[in-house]
């Protein structure tokens, strides 16, 4: 959490307010949130915010020269105008009097200065496809060279980018795949399953403003509504929608994983 879903409504809930305005000055609360601290006040003040985009789970957000890249891990969050508290690590202050903060529970998020070339390189070696763009063929090949559980292939953002725990156990159970189907053995099917679905949860998901389970808000403090929508993800005894059957969890890759053990029997 947040994932793309999430991170996606943060972008659109931000990139009006906020392009255009110009950073006068940065108050730093708690300086490890921010990989290049030492320089960092130096290369952002003064820069113009000319828009925000996003790569899997990191948002970018585009300067007059060079980009913010920021992660917000489990609790992040950017809030614009936002309530200054104990979580408030970093404050963007706007020419017009307006703010960005940075507020961050459990402190996991970060926060990076990259020029446009450190930018292009690393999201080409640690980011992999994006959902909404990747075509079936490159989807295919780039799976189908993971061993191990699938579960845990679709939690690797080098492969696809913006899945976490929520949308991969939700994708999982829409697919009939259990979370410890051998990769290697996806038959073509399965694959074309996990291909559409993983694109469609991802799309409804965003347009329900993602899920909200503890604190996740938008830029604007706005909580989603797809948790209203989830089949599996947190329902373990729960009975499964499509059979009645008792939804069963198990730990994958380190990760609590729902699943119907009859709707997603391992074949
Ligand atoms: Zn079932």
């Amino acid at each position: 959490m947040p994932e793309l879903p999430e991170v996606e409504n943060v972008i659109r809930s931000l990139v009006k307010k906020v392009s255009g305005k110009i950073i006068i000055n940065i108050e730093i609360v708690t300086p490890n949130i921010i990989y290049n601290r030492m320089e960092f006040k130096d290369l952002v003040i003064s820069k113009t915010i000319v828009t925000l985009l996003r790569r899997g789970k990191y948002i970018i957000i585009k300067l007059s020269e060079g980009n913010l890249l920021i992660h917000l891990r489990m609790t992040g969050k950017l809030l614009y105008n936002g309530e200054v508290n104990k979580h408030t690590h970093l404050r963007f202050k706007f020419l017009d009097g307006d703010y960005l903060i940075y507020n961050d529970v459990r402190k996991f998020g970060r926060v990076s200065y990259l020029n446009n070339d450190e930018l292009e390189v690393y999201l080409n070696t640690k980011v992999g496809l994006e959902p909404g763009l990747m075509v079936f063929d490159e989807f295919k090949d780039k799976l189908m060279k993971k061993t191990g559980a699938i579960k845990k292939n679709l939690l690797d953002q080098t492969v696809i980018a913006g899945i976490g725990n929520i949308y991969a156990d939700e994708i999982l159970f829409a697919s009939g795949i259990h979370p410890l189907f051998e990769t290697k053995n996806l038959l073509e099917s399965d694959l074309e399953n996990l291909y559409n679905n993983i694109r469609e949860i991802l799309e409804e998901a965003t347009i329900a403003g993602g899920s909200t389970i503890r604190d996740y808000v938008n830029g604007e403090g706005a909580a989603g509504a797809y948790q209203d929508t989830h089949k599996v993800y947190g329902k373990s005894g729960k009975e499964c929608i499509s059979c009645g059957c008792k939804l069963e969890k198990i730990k994958v890759a380190g990760r609590t994983s729902v699943f119907c053990p009859i709707c997603q029997r391992i074949r």
